[in-house]
């Protein structure tokens, strides 16, 4: 069991994590990704998570997962705005894996205020609009799953070629925002590797994926882009690239 590194004062709770975060690179130096996550899950028991969107990076991590124990927690943020697909995926993946999704929801208090004080589509307004909703649908479920559950780490899906801000990134990091341990087994994966897993592997996908749509978020801040365009360039496509970020993941 690692030590309780959420709640309490922040101060000197980085040092700490980072020195587990630092015992912990070494102690997986050399494993590969099932590696990793088998590691993950005994040194974490319960008190580990993977959070999925039900893109194609989480469907691979689910489906790694579930080949290694179907108890593994599995949550989800439902914001409200998702897209039809993303649902349809979601049922699939608990229907073939027979695994229980834990599904989050805004705080209904929440999301009146803003809609009421904003409308429903805030975000095109300004980003800080657009940071307000996703700290309403997103960030404070997220926090709140993490804090009842008492979490430790959480595994992502997030991969190096996604993003600029991600090029220095390792695959075990203290994550400073949500004070909690961050493991990135895909960290360095392509999109080939993970498209050839998906099909490999029989894993169900988001329907979106094959209609140019690479990242999948919310159905109003998500479109198809064109080849050979940034990964991101449909996320937040209003927006400087160097501020499409959603505060889950900085
Ligand atoms: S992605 Fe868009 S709709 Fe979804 S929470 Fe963020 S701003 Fe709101």
């Amino acid at each position: 069991m690692p030590p309780n590194i959420t709640g309490g004062a922040l101060t000197g709770i980085s040092v700490m994590a980072q020195e587990l975060v630092d015992k912990l690179l070494a102690d997986t130096e050399g494993m590969d990704e099932n590696q990793l996550m088998a590691f993950a899950l005994e040194t974490f028991g319960d008190e580990i998570a993977l959070a999925s969107s039900f893109g194609a990076e989480d469907q691979v991590l689910t489906d790694m997962l579930c080949k290694i124990s179907k108890e593994a927690k599995i949550f989800t943020l439902d914001t409200g705005r998702l897209h039809q697909a993303t649902y349809s995926v979601m049922e699939k993946t608990r229907m073939k894996y027979g695994i229980q999704l834990h599904v989050m929801f805004p705080q209904t208090q929440d999301v009146q205020e803003m809609v009421n004080e904003h409308g429903l589509n805030l975000f095109y307004e300004s980003i800080e609009n657009r940071k307000r909703c996703c700290g309403v649908r997103k960030i404070e479920p997220l926090r709140r799953f993490i804090s009842e559950n008492n979490l430790q780490a959480w595994f992502v899906g997030l991969r190096k070629e996604q993003s600029p801000t991600r090029e220095d990134m390792k695959w075990i990091q203290w994550d400073e925002g949500n004070q909690i341990i961050k493991i990135c087994p895909l960290l360095d994966w392509s999109t080939d590797q993970v498209w050839d897993y998906i099909k490999n592997n029989g894993v169900p996908y988001n329907a979106l994926h094959d209609q140019g749509f690479p990242s999948i978020g919310c159905e109003p801040c998500t479109r198809a882009i064109q080849e050979g365009q940034d990964i991101r360039a449909g996320r937040w496509w209003w927006e400087n690239p160097d501020q499409k970020e959603c505060g889950l993941h900085k």
